[in-house]
């Protein structure tokens, strides 16, 4: 069973490392974060976040359904054209438990590489919100998080929100 770590837990600050193979472990843990995020209206979900320090993640596009299973993923490149958008995370959470949100500023479309779940190299441009989703949750793997994005002021108020594990 995994458990999510939530922000003040310094394992969602490592850097995390290349998978070197597609297990069956690998598969199962992929599918059981899907499950997770689907039941925590979630859009994204990095290895970090449920205790893996490996380069994978799981997202969906709210728009047209598709999962994504992305084993090592990498931006190719970021477009220069930056968008404002309202984000989440499902690790970090307010005293009710639900997820706090904030503007951020990230680049308005990426190309991305990664390996599928069947070992295939894929390569999509991505814009709108599943650009904005990809970044996310690719910065987890560097142990970055949105709240890393705010200035000094916006960062303060929100974790005054935020209900920390220590
Ligand atoms: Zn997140």
């Amino acid at each position: 069973m995994l458990q999510m770590k939530l922000c003040g837990d310094l394992i969602l600050r490592e850097k995390c490392t290349p998978v070197s193979d597609i297990t069956p472990e690998l598969l199962n843990t992929m599918d059981e974060m899907i499950k997770m995020m689907s039941e925590q209206n979630g859009v994204g979900l990095a290895a970090p976040q449920v205790g893996i320090t490996q380069r994978f993640l799981v997202m969906m596009d709210p728009d047209t359904n598709v999962v994504y299973k992305m084993i090592n993923p990498k931006i190719l490149s970021r477009s220069e054209e930056t968008t404002v958008m309202e984000e989440g995370c499902l690790s970090v959470l307010g005293a009710d438990g639900m997820p706090v949100y904030s503007n951020v500023r990230r680049s308005s479309s990426v190309q991305v590489e990664w390996m599928n779940e069947k070992g295939e190299i894929l390569r999509a441009e991505m814009s709108g919100v599943p650009a904005r989703i990809v970044q996310h949750e690719t910065d987890h793997l560097d142990g970055v998080l949105f709240i890393d994005y705010l200035s000094g002021v916006k960062r303060e108020m929100l974790m005054r929100k935020v209900n920390r594990r220590h």
